[in-house]
């Protein structure tokens, strides 16, 4: 872009085509040699103004010229990726053949003088993306992070415990180091695909007291990282199995206490296997069916936190009675105040 056709005819860009044609009649006529002397500087300004009122007073020249100019602009105000000159750059890239793809042949648009050389831009722009692209992929990039889930028991919530994890990875081919080919070759360790999956085994600790949900951090044991990148992370989502026994919600154990009928009418003393071991839990004379007995501090653990065990109970008739039990159950009928409409 050599001439700036708005600046040689002092009109902003959004001129109309009035203000173009007001703009060139007024600088015509002071620059006609005629008038400001038949001087070289004169008669060089004077056919400057043509060629700029030429282009712009015709629309389709115009947008020609608009576009090249953006064009030009943007290139001009793109950052330097380096300091490299761009000769050097030149050296580093392959510049596109555009008269072999045929797409691109010679097109220089040429009107009043004006020349704006299409290919040498294009190339240039072309060249300019790919060093940048170039640039990118030799970037130390981070790896992927990974993410997997684990089941553990309730009991192994509580009580924390180890679990191994074997995790298909895709790792960058030790062999050929992601190139495909060796020797010319194709390489016989990744079958010229640059990259191996392989199972890697972690052995993962699960603190004691874990939520269901929580998520375990295993720092740069994810995907491996290029060009001297960080590998990424693992992340494990542990799942805690429901069990028949015990419920989990948050750090509180729900579980059902079945007892027998007499044990709810006369009170009781029952053993209660929790979480950390057994525990002798009272029943009161008169215990409801669904009756909510709290354990305090029976619950999973965290950090400082201690859950509860909240026990529920269900007043169970045994399924196989003695003829003994029977004929006391006969006798409690007989003893029943309960009025039978
Ligand atoms: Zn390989």
């Amino acid at each position: 872009m050599t001439k700036d056709y708005y600046k040689i005819l002092d009109i902003p860009e959004f001129s109309t085509q009035d203000e173009i044609k007001c703009a060139y009649r007024k600088l015509a006529r002071r620059w006609h040699p005629d008038v400001a002397g038949n001087t070289e500087s004169v008669i060089t300004r004077f056919k400057e103004i043509n060629e700029a009122y030429e282009v712009l007073s015709n629309l389709t020249k115009k947008a020609d010229y608009d576009t090249a100019k953006r064009f030009y602009d943007y290139a001009k105000s793109e950052p330097k990726t380096n300091n490299k000159s761009e000769n050097e750059q030149k050296k580093n890239t392959t510049s596109p053949n555009f008269n072999e793809r045929g797409n691109s042949k010679k097109e220089k648009s040429k009107f009043g003088g004006f020349s704006f050389d299409w290919e040498e831009f294009i190339a240039k722009k072309y060249r300019e993306s790919r060093y940048k692209k170039e640039q990118e992929a030799k970037a130390p990039k981070r790896g992927n992070d990974i993410f997997t889930d684990v089941e553990i028991s309730v009991f192994e919530a509580i009580e924390g415990t180890t679990k191994v994890v074997n995790m298909l990875q895709t790792q960058v081919c030790p062999k050929c180091g992601g190139r495909k080919f060796v020797n010319g070759g194709k390489c016989s360790c990744c079958d010229g695909k640059g990259e191996v999956s392989q199972y890697k085994r972690f052995t993962v600790k699960i603190p004691k007291g874990i939520k269901s949900g929580s998520k375990i951090r295993l720092a740069e044991e994810g995907e491996k990282g290029l060009n001297g990148g960080k590998a990424g992370d693992l992340y494990l989502t542990v799942h805690v199995k429901p069990n028949s026994d015990f419920k989990t919600d948050g750090l509180n154990v729900y579980k059902t206490l079945t007892i027998e009928p007499y044990e709810a009418v006369l009170g009781a003393n029952i053993k209660v296997s929790t979480l950390s071991g057994n525990v002798s839990v009272k029943i009161s004379p008169n215990t409801k069916n669904g009756q909510k007995i709290r354990l305090s501090g029976c619950g999973l653990e965290q950090g400082n936190e201690v859950g509860d065990m909240i026990l529920t109970i269900e007043i169970q008739i045994p399924e196989k009675l003695s003829n003994e039990e029977v004929e006391l159950y006969k006798k409690l009928r007989e003893l029943s105040t309960r009025v039978i409409k």
